[in-house]
């Protein structure tokens, strides 16, 4: 399974468009690589930010963007302990440092999109 062309062309039209304001990037907060930009947030069941506890009792607040060209996606897609009812999960890392910023979805309707840590980046809403 690769998505590698589909993410190369959106990479490109994120990260070469001429008009693009810089502030509208959202970067990693830990090495600055741009990953995903203002216009890729996206509501998932009708939110934008969700919060969720996992097993071991920690809590997380995600964001859920249509797209994160600067993100690696790894490991294998699993439905196990999945917050998205019907997604698999992997985990999306900085394609540049490799922190881990959230994760990537994807059902078998091949619907798809990142929910990626606001404490990672930065920008925070
Ligand atoms: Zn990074």
């Amino acid at each position: 399974m690769s998505n590698l062309p589909i993410k190369q062309l959106v990479h490109d039209a994120l990260f070469q468009s001429q008009d693009q304001e810089p502030a509208d990037f959202i970067a990693c907060r830990n090495c600055n690589q741009p990953i995903t930009a203002n216009h890729y947030r996206t509501r998932v069941h009708d939110q934008h930010h969700h919060r969720f506890v996992n097993p071991n009792g920690v809590i997380y607040d995600v964001c859920c963007f249509t797209a994160a060209p600067g993100s690696i996606i790894n490991g294998a897609a699993t439905a196990l302990h999945c917050w998205f009812q019907d997604y698999r999960w992997q985990f999306a890392h900085c394609e540049h440092c490799a922190e881990q910023l959230g994760w990537y979805y994807e059902n078998d309707t091949n619907e798809s999109f990142f929910a990626l840590i606001p404490s990672v980046l930065s920008s925070t809403n």
